[in-house]
């Protein structure tokens, strides 16, 4: 057994990660007077979050009719019919408190002529159960919403006593024997010193796993640590199959140009100089939904018309703009356009290309944050003393696919729900659980046999090889001979984990071994991804199977759940929730407005 020293820490919640989704349920924990902690590998302003650009979706009416109801309609479109109804209600219905919350923490929000929030339109987001023009539903703070939300939600986080471990490393969750969660081990990166978090309530706030595929919008430390811890405790993953990818990263680099710039009235064309979208989806054009517009340039390039030498992508344009309003409303695009494309906004287009941008699945939860271990028996059974919300997890609100702008308004909901739901089910007057040292231990163990690896293959090597599979074979399209390589050379490929090469023994600042423990979480995320994918027999939002063009409701209208154990992946299914919160009756959306459609724009 490796032997490492540590220091124990109590608290009555420990909140793993600090983008928008950690900082606003550790805001909402530390408001209610909960001993709360935050534990963050990257500095909290950090966090993917504040690359945020466009914006977050609630139907505050601002410029025009809205409701709630039809932002929910529109989720449940968006998700393609695989979104969990409760949890899409709640999301749409809270979506409007929990901004003006921010604007009152203090979110620097953008301003219409008369100083309300200023909206702008965003793909799949429309009006009148999707009969009507779109709508301006998402609240922007310029193209810099995320950066805006991080800074208020740290600053009023400290405000509220929250204590803050920054640069912390969490290793892996403590189980008990019966299968509670009661903490989580870390490791101190600048100095080396290793920190078990004894608590009631453990609540993973990871982020996504973009990093899993080779181009992707998302930081380097987008590495699905939550879903690595998850999976090594026996626990599930939900829908992983189901990657967005966003129309708009810039072609080379990856880096994104928001889905605003399409909103703000920025256009596709291929290398005929057509606006192809207009035939792809008649009524919303260029501000379809993600996976509908990703699929269509992925189509005009198959058929020769991308644009460059290689034929191989896409124009965005914005040159048609006024000069004042690409100043105004999206600088930061303007300047990563000319830094990563040298590309003037003002005069030339944007070369792109659909790009990794969101996970949809992660970590099954209910809609107050409280993560589910799914059996036949009792598909929503809680696992107690864990919590996952923002994009680690899987509440399920954005199903199939995610609309532009959900995502920003789901941290914050789900974010805000479970600290409401903490305050119920942590008792801050009863003593903190007795760790179950075995789980302490293997927790050691495991990092300690990382620490040494003293395999052939380098860690940054056995990253790429990765990478390039899941890009080649878990892609906009899909076929099910692509998919059955993928699993067969990501079996392979997770398998030389046993084979790695670790050059760096030392325990401060060792760059080698955090990417290697990333390494090892991303490796679950990726086969559960694939393996996920190559099972299900249909086209259903993001998943796009070429041998199964069609929905199928009767079949597939599942979630997928996952359980990764090393190479082996078990797939297990369980229903999507159809019953709303409430019914028409009690002012909610008739039940036959969000029964199964064709999905057409
Ligand atoms: C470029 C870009 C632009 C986007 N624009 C928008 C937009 O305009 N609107 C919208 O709705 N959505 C947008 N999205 C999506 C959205 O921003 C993300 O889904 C969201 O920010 C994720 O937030 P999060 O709080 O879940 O995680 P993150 O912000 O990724 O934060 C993860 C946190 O977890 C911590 N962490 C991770 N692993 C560990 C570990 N092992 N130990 C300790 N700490 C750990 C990190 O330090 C970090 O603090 C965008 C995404 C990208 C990539």
């Amino acid at each position: 057994m490796a032997a490492y020293e540590y220091e124990t820490h109590e608290y009555d919640v420990v909140v793993v990660g600090a983008g928008g989704a950690g900082l606003r349920a550790t805001l909402g924990m530390a408001e209610q007077g909960l001993r709360t902690a935050c534990v963050t590998k990257v500095f909290p302003t950090r966090s993917h979050t504040v690359a945020a650009q466009g914006g977050i979706a609630a139907s505050l009416s601002n410029m025009g009719p809205d409701n709630w109801q039809w932002h929910m309609y529109d989720t449940v479109k968006g998700s393609d019919w695989l979104g969990d109804t409760d949890a899409m209600e709640y999301l749409a219905r809270e979506a409007p408190k929990a901004v003006y919350e921010l604007e009152h923490y203090g979110v620097p929000f953008s301003r219409t002529e008369e100083g309300k929030i200023y909206q702008r339109p965003f793909g799949g987001h429309t009006t009148e159960f999707g009969d009507g023009p779109p709508v301006q539903r998402t609240c922007a703070a310029a193209d810099r919403t995320g950066h805006a939300i991080l800074h208020t939600l740290y600053g009023q986080s400290l405000k509220n006593n929250a204590e803050f471990y920054v640069e912390y490393f969490a290793i892996d969750l403590i189980m008990s024997e019966d299968g509670e969660c009661q903490g989580v081990v870390c490791w101190k990166l600048d100095d080396g010193t290793m920190h078990v978090f004894n608590a009631k309530m453990v609540v993973l706030a990871t982020g996504g796993y973009g990093r899993a595929f080779f181009s992707a919008t998302s930081a380097h430390t987008c590495t699905g640590d939550g879903g690595g811890m998850v999976a090594r405790a026996g626990l599930a993953l939900q829908d992983m199959e189901f990657v967005q990818f966003h129309p708009t990263g810039i072609y080379g680099s990856g880096c994104l140009i928001t889905e605003g710039a399409r909103g703000e009235g920025g256009y596709l064309v291929n290398s005929e100089g057509e606006r192809f979208m207009e035939r792809y989806a008649p009524q919303y054009k260029d501000l379809a939904p993600r996976d509908y517009v990703s699929r269509s340039m992925t189509m005009e390039i198959r058929e020769g018309r991308g644009v460059g030498p290689e034929k191989d992508h896409i124009f965005l344009h914005l040159d048609h703009l006024p000069a004042e309003a690409l100043a105004e409303r999206l600088p930061g695009i303007s300047e990563s356009a000319k830094i990563f494309a040298g590309v003037d906004v003002t005069k030339e287009p944007i070369p792109v290309l659909p790009t990794v941008h969101y996970n949809m699945g992660g970590i099954p939860t209910n809609y107050w944050g409280e993560v589910l271990n799914p059996t036949k028996d009792d598909p929503t059974a809680v696992v107690p003393g864990l919590m996952a919300v923002g994009e680690a997890g899987c509440a399920s609100v954005h199903g199939a696919n995610r609309l532009g702008s959900n995502s920003l308004i789901d941290l914050v909901v789900f974010g805000r729900a479970a600290a409401i739901r903490a305050g119920k089910v942590v008792d801050a007057d009863a003593a903190n659980p007795k760790l179950n040292q075995s789980s302490v231990d293997k927790a050691f163990d495991r990092f300690d046999g990382l620490r040494n690896a003293n395999g052939a293959v380098p860690t940054a090597e056995l990253r790429l090889e990765m990478q390039k599979t899941m890009q080649a074979d878990a892609a906009v399209f899909r076929t099910a001979k692509t998919m059955k390589e993928g699993v067969e050379k990501m079996t392979k490929v997770a398998a030389k984990m046993d084979d790695l090469a670790v050059t760096d023994r030392s325990l401060v600042w060792n760059s080698d071994l955090m990417e290697t423990l990333e390494l090892a979480n991303l490796m679950p995320n990726a086969l559960a991804t694939i393996h996920g994918a190559e099972a299900r027999e249909e086209s259903r939002g993001a998943h796009a199977h070429e041998d199964f063009p069609k929905r199928d409701d009767k079949k597939w209208r599942v979630h997928t759940v996952s359980r990764v154990d090393g190479t082996k992946v078990d797939l297990s299914y369980r229903p999507v929730i159809t019953d709303p919160l409430t019914t028409e009756k009690e002012g909610g959306i008739a039940l036959k407005k969000i029964a199964p459609k064709a999905r057409t724009f």
